[in-house]
């Protein structure tokens, strides 16, 4: 609830007052830099401070520093991207658009949670991977429709495949070639086929989607989705040592509860949601990072940081405590500098007027030291949220929780093309197609970006007909969820705990009884 990833609005920057791209609503109240005067030298963060007042309640004053102290347009590391200003929670990019949860990754287009990805569009959940679309997990080159495939090359609209080059429609195989449909053809007798498909035209594709999806499912799989780990449990899962019912998330180790981990390496922590590369003895956490030690419910703190508590976009900084948008500072409380004597024995004085006077939201929560942060400091309404991509609620029900509900707004475009007079195959798409404004059939408008065309004629891939938001929402059903059940292995019976409810149509093997499909 604290993070808002995909949902961006044009602003005017505080101080400098020119137009960006941002996370925080032109109608909020905080002042919200742009990323340029943000990581610029121009203002100093410690202007913004509040001395801590023992009468009033400590998150009430964080809150009203949230209204003082200027918060960055977008969550980046500005001073790492390169022509990438439609992007959010991602550092070192270049020429990417519409990617978050991204590192590492150049000429990217509408990703989730990629990390050193090139020449790439629409993939969610993928690393070290190039020239893909519209596919789900896995690394390689040419992945394209295709879901959970590492280490494959030229494979579509596969799934579950290891080490494979040139497969199409295939499912659980390991180090195969030149399969169609799980069956094998000589190389010239694959090639023929393959180009005799029309992979290019949309008529094609929309009949395979309709079929593919029910063909993997006649094939047993995993218990759980996740390689080379080791006492690790969850869904997802990769390369961990010892990670306790985790989530998406790679090199862990010794951790427990964790999501989103996207980079290396992740070790000591609680109950973290996002990134990792270098994170330490952490506890209760979002998006923290980039070798920071021992920080604890907070949110948005990278860059080294040490011994950091009830903080928000904290970059670069030791000992501070309810402070937010602060850079190389220590031992600051409420973003007020004190000496390192008087910063301990405040913050043990704050520490113990929170057990005698406890946040108390309006549904009567109660809040104390050792949690994480109250939601009423989210800088976000639910729906603008990423927990609203994992967990869906209406209007009343976002309302009846006592959580911030913002009216979306609809935009004002007139389509310049409708969807059926989109060419169908995309050699026919001319070069000047980008100057066309489609209409999504949810009501919203998109383009075709420059360089997202020159990916699609690359790989033969026609015009998507949906939205970049219908498109996200289509690969997050495809998901496995952050729930676990009891069921048993549909082979041998032993007892498993999986993210597949155990009314899933899905067929769910154990490990040993999977390893034995494998092909
Ligand atoms: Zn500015
Ligand atoms: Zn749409
Ligand atoms: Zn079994």
């Amino acid at each position: 609830m604290f993070r808002n990833e995909r949902t961006l609005y044009k602003g005017i920057c505080t101080l400098c007052k020119q137009s960006m791209i941002s996370i925080f609503n032109p109608e909020s109240l905080y002042k919200v830099f742009c990323s340029k005067c943000w990581w610029g030298d121009s203002w100093d963060c410690g202007d913004y401070y509040l001395d801590y007042d023992p009468n009033k309640n400590f998150f009430e004053q964080m809150k009203e520093l949230q209204l003082k102290a200027p918060f960055m347009d977008k969550v980046v590391s500005y001073l790492k991207l390169v022509n990438s200003d439609y992007i959010n929670h991602a550092s070192t990019c270049k020429n990417c658009y519409l990617i978050f949860n991204a590192d590492d990754c150049e000429n990217v287009y509408y990703s989730n949670t990629v990390v050193n990805v090139k020449d790439s569009s629409d993939c969610f959940m993928m690393n070290n991977t190039q020239l893909s679309y519209g596919s789900i997990g896995g690394d390689g080159s040419g992945i394209y429709f295709s879901e959970n495939c590492p280490e494959s090359i030229n494979v579509w609209y596969s799934k579950d495949c290891v080490g494979c080059n040139d497969c199409f429609g295939c499912v659980n195989l390991r180090k195969k070639s030149f399969h169609i449909f799980n069956e094998p053809y000589s190389r010239e007798e694959y090639n023929k086929k393959i180009s005799e498909m029309g992979l290019d035209k949309h008529s094609v594709n929309i009949e395979i989607q309709s079929m593919i999806y029910d063909f993997w499912n006649k094939f047993p799989r995993k218990y759980i989705y996740g390689r080379m780990n080791n006492n690790s449990s969850g869904e997802y899962i990769y390369s961990s040592k010892n990670a306790k019912d985790c989530y998406q998330a790679v090199c862990m180790e010794d951790a427990a509860y964790c999501q989103f981990i996207t980079m290396p390496s992740f070790r000591d922590c609680y109950d973290i949601s996002e990134w990792g590369n270098g994170a330490e003895l952490c506890i209760d956490d979002v998006t923290i990072g980039e070798g920071v030690n021992d920080v604890k419910y907070s949110f948005g703190i990278w860059n080294n940081c040490r011994n950091i508590e009830y903080s928000m976009f904290v970059i670069n900084s030791s000992n501070c405590f309810g402070c937010m948008n602060l850079r190389k500072k220590e031992y600051c409380i409420l973003n007020k500098q004190y000496s390192k004597e008087e910063y301990f024995a405040l913050r043990e004085k704050i520490i113990d007027d929170l057990e005698k006077n406890p946040y108390i939201d309006s549904k009567g929560r109660v809040w104390k030291y050792g949690e994480f942060m109250p939601y009423d400091l989210s800088l976000f309404a639910y729906n603008e949220s990423f927990a609203t991509q994992y967990f869906s609620l209406t209007k009343e029900e976002i309302e009846s929780a006592g959580f911030k509900y913002i009216e979306p707004k609809k935009s004002e475009y007139k389509a310049t093309i409708t969807l059926e007079d989109i060419p169908d195959s995309i050699k026919d798409v001319e070069d000047d197609f980008i100057k066309e404004i489609l209409k999504c059939d949810c009501g919203k408008f998109y383009r075709i970006v420059v360089g997202e065309l020159q990916l699609l004629k690359r790989f033969g891939i026609p015009v998507p007909r949906f939205c970049p938001d219908c498109r996200q929402d289509h690969r997050m059903k495809r998901l496995n969820s952050p729930f676990f059940y009891n069921r048993t292995c549909d082979k041998c019976g032993i007892d498993i705990k999986t993210s597949y409810a155990p009314d899933r149509p899905e067929i769910v093997y154990c490990e040993k009884c999977y390893q034995q499909e494998v092909m």
